[in-house]
């Protein structure tokens, strides 16, 4: 039986970073669920899909070949035959994919590629509802969080050290709506499952939150 690690939380709390590392340090596969809805809004976008039209959606998400492949690592998103790594992740995507994700078709749609994956490897998964929905039997979950000043300041950080002109306080407006959007939805709302351990990463750095990781890891029977 393969060993599965949730990992849930809001946007930039840090999932993606901590995860891989840890994922690197426990030999297990490091799977982004928030690039499987961020492909499939790209798709969207790209067609000009009316996605409230729900044949409209039925009839793209058909369309829709999706494919995960890694290099170095490194997860790669391959739609329909296209690497669309960077494209996904502009912050025109990023709204997308959160409006995206809350539909219900879109949703069944990567369910059974998110279990078909956990279930042959030995994964570590970050999303919003791998806990609660995805895979609720996980050997361990983690719930990820940290405040939204915090998680604002990271974002705009990073995004300065790229050369990328940004607003401090449009990002954390972004983040807040986020939140808010993957928190209030009808279908799978971000919540932390009930046996999820609570890690809120507002005072930790990067090495911290991966040592815990790695920790609750072992705990949990992952050597
Ligand atoms: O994690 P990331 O920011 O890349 O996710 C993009 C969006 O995809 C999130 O805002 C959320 O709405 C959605 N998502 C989701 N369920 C997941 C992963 C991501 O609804 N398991």
């Amino acid at each position: 039986m393969s060993f599965n690690i949730a990992i849930d939380g809001p946007a930039g709390a840090g999932k993606s970073t901590a995860a891989k590392l840890a994922a690197g340090r426990l030999k297990m596969i490091y799977v982004d669920t928030g690039a499987m809805y961020r492909t499939i809004a790209l798709y969207m976008l790209e067609k000009q899909v009316d996605i409230e039209d729900e044949s409209a959606l039925q009839k793209a998400l058909s369309e829709i070949r999706i494919e995960i492949a890694y290099r170095d690592q490194t997860q790669l998103m391959i739609l329909n035959g296209e690497d669309v790594s960077g494209k996904i992740r502009t912050p025109e995507v990023s709204g997308r994919a959160s409006l995206t994700a809350a539909k219900p078709a879109v949703r069944a749609f990567l369910l059974d590629l998110q279990r078909d994956l956990a279930a042959r490897e030995d994964v570590i998964m970050d999303g919003r509802d791998i806990g609660t929905e995805i895979l609720p039997g996980a050997q361990l979950k983690i719930f990820l969080t940290a405040s939204v000043a915090v998680r604002a300041k990271r974002r705009f950080d990073e995004l300065q050290e790229k050369g990328i002109p940004c607003d401090l306080e449009e990002i954390s407006r972004e983040i807040y709506e986020r939140d808010q959007r993957d928190m209030n939805r009808a279908s799978a709302p971000l919540r932390q499952a009930e046996d999820a351990v609570l890690l809120d990463t507002s005072g930790m750095n990067l090495e911290e939150v991966v040592e815990q990781i790695v920790n609750l890891a072992a705990k949990a029977g992952r050597t």
